[in-house]
C-alpha cells in the first residue's frame, strides 16, 4: 500500500513538499521553502521530517522558491539522488537557488554586522556552494516523457501553464492488483495566457492533489491591458517615468510582451523600457531561448 505524506503547503500555501512511499521506492514531489510570516520561515530551520538519505528520487513541479527553495539544504543534509524536472525548470531552478543562496548570505552578513541576531554568528540557511551542488543534481525529463522510478512507479510530467517549464506530475503506481494514478497538480496557470500554453487536462485520475491558493476566490475578468495603456499614456503625456514592480519569473516577461504588443498596435508611444533586475534579465533570456525552440 503506497502512502503519501504532506510535509508542507498544508494549512498554508508555501513549503510545498510531498513524500510518497510505495514500498519499493520513496520519492518527494517538490522541496519548497516556507515563506511569509516568521513562524512559517522558522520551519525552514527545523530538521526535515524525513531523513533525506532515505529518499530515492526528488521531482520538481516548477522553479518557484516555495517549491524548490529547500533543495540545497535537503542535499546538504544527506540526499544523494537525482532531482527530476523539465529542462526549462532545471535552468530556472539553478537561477532561483543561486539567487536565494545569495540573499541568505547577504542577510546573515548584515545580521552579523548589525549584531541583531541571537545566533553568533548568524548563518545562511544555505550557501552559494550548496546551491551550486544542488544544481549539479538536477536531471531533465521532457513533457510527456515516461520514466520508471522503480518497478512499480512510473512518472510523466505534463504542462501546468503556470510559469516556464512548470509541470503537473502524473504518478502511475502498479502496486497491488489494480493500477493507481495519482496526480500532483503543482501550481496551475490560467487558460489563454499570453506567453504560456494552457494547462494540460488530467485523465483517469484516482487521486488528485491540487493546489488551492486562489481556491476561495474568483479571478475577475479585468481589462488589464486597457488600464495599463491608460496609465502609460497618462504618464508619458506629463513626461514622467513609470516604475513597475514585477516578479522576476513570469510576470516581468508577460509585462514586456504586453507592452511590446501595445507599442506595435500604436496604443502607447514608443518609449524605452528598462528591466532593472539581473535575475529578471537572465530569466527573460531563458524565455526567449525556449520560445525560439518551440
Ligand atoms: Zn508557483
Amino acid at each position: 500500500m503506497a502512502r503519501i505524506q504532506f510535509l508542507g503547503a498544508a494549512k498554508t500555501v508555501t513549503g510545498s513538499k510531498f513524500l510518497v512511499d510505495t514500498g519499493r521506492t520513496r520519492f518527494m514531489v517538490d522541496c519548497g521553502m516556507f515563506q511569509g510570516a516568521k513562524n512559517l520561515r522558522l520551519q525552514n530551520w527545523q530538521p526535515f521530517p524525513v531523513q533525506p538519505s532515505s529518499v530515492d528520487h526528488v521531482l520538481l513541479t516548477h522553479a518557484h522558491i516555495d517549491h524548490v527553495g529547500m533543495l540545497p539544504r535537503f542535499i546538504r543534509d544527506g540526499y544523494h539522488g537525482p532531482v527530476w524536472t523539465t529542462p526549462a525548470t532545471r535552468e530556472l531552478t539553478e537561477i532561483t537557488l543561486l539567487d536565494a543562496a545569495h540573499l541568505q548570505e547577504e542577510d546573515a552578513n548584515f545580521a552579523n554586522k548589525k549584531g541583531y541576531s541571537k545566533h553568533k554568528p548568524a548563518l545562511p540557511l544555505y550557501t552559494t556552494g550548496d546551491a551550486e551542488k544542488a544544481a549539479r543534481q538536477l536531471r531533465s525529463l521532457d513533457y510527456g516523457q515516461v520514466m520508471d522510478l522503480s518497478e512499480d512507479t512510473r512518472v510523466t510530467i505534463r504542462d501546468a501553464g503556470h510559469i516556464l517549464g512548470s509541470g503537473i506530475v502524473q504518478v502511475d503506481l502498479r502496486a497491488g492488483s489494480k493500477p493507481l494514478r495519482v496526480i500532483f497538480s503543482g501550481d496551475l496557470g490560467r487558460y489563454h495566457a499570453k506567453i504560456l500554453r494552457d494547462p494540460s487536462p488530467f485523465e483517469n485520475t484516482d487521486y488528485l492533489l491540487v493546489e488551492s491558493t486562489y481556491g476561495n476566490r474568483q479571478h475577475p475578468e479585468e481589462q488589464t491591458q486597457e488600464s495599463l495603456a491608460e496609465i502609460i499614456n497618462q504618464t508619458a503625456r506629463r513626461g514622467g517615468s513609470l516604475v513597475v514592480p514585477a516578479f522576476a519569473i513570469g510576470r516581468t516577461q508577460t509585462l514586456l510582451y504586453v507592452i511590446r504588443e501595445m507599442k506595435s498596435d500604436n496604443r502607447i508611444p514608443d518609449l524605452p523600457i528598462y528591466v532593472d533586475s539581473p535575475m529578471a534579465v537572465d530569466v527573460t533570456r531563458l524565455f526567449c531561448n525556449y520560445i525560439a525552440r518551440t
